[in-house]
């Protein structure tokens, strides 16, 4: 079974909730730079307080906080055994992922799966209106939508060019795209 897994896909795809699940029932280490980041801003401690107002735009917090978060996670892992992993929220942008390539050549890993949640704009900001997050009200959304466009959607054909990426329909209930997700993982 594919173990070393990346969701990728606009905010409200639903990445959160079905790569909470499937990580579960797998074994699998879930990391979300989002649940991440979210969960300093609320520790209030100093990684928190400098991601709480960028995360409030819609906008991207930095690069290298973000893989300092990773990079810790994932080493941290690798040491004590190694086992799957399921990235949520990261890469985002190219110059993620470039770094992610070399994290995980230090680490002697590789990504095996590639999955991007598709889903059109009227259902993503459906969705994300009933969320009710903090970052969730109209003006935000639509920029988060922007910055996934911009800077987020060059990773498709990254990750297709390297021959990694498996595309799922995103619309449907959370068991069946649960479904689609899992038929990809053999
Ligand atoms: P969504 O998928 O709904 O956009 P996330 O929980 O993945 O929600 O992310 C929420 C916010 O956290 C983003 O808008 C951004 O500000 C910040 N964030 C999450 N992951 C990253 C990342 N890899 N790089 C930079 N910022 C990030």
């Amino acid at each position: 079974m594919k173990q070393r897994l990346l969701f990728l896909g606009p905010p409200g795809a639903g990445k959160g909730t079905q790569a909470q699940q499937l990580a579960a029932s797998k074994g699998l280490l879930h990391l979300s730079t989002g649940d991440l980041l979210r969960a300093e801003v609320q520790a209030g401690s100093e990684l928190g307080k400098e991601a709480e107002a960028v995360m409030a735009r819609g906008e991207l917090v930095s690069d290298a906080l973000v893989l300092a978060i990773v990079r810790s996670r994932l080493a941290q892992q690798a040491a004590s055994g190694g086992g799957g992993w399921l990235l949520d929220g990261f890469p985002r942008n190219p110059a993620q992922a470039e770094a992610l390539g070399q994290l995980l050549e230090e680490l002697g890993q590789q990504i095996e799966l590639v999955v991007l949640m598709e889903l059109d704009d009227g259902l993503l900001i459906q969705r994300l209106l009933g969320r009710g997050r903090a970052d969730d009200n109209e003006a935000v959304i639509r920029h988060r939508l922007e910055v996934y466009r911009e800077q987020t959607a060059p990773l498709i054909s990254f990750y297709r060019n390297k021959g990694l990426l498996q595309s799922v329909e995103a619309a449907g209930t959370v068991e069946e795209i649960a479904e689609r997700i899992g038929s990809l993982l053999d």
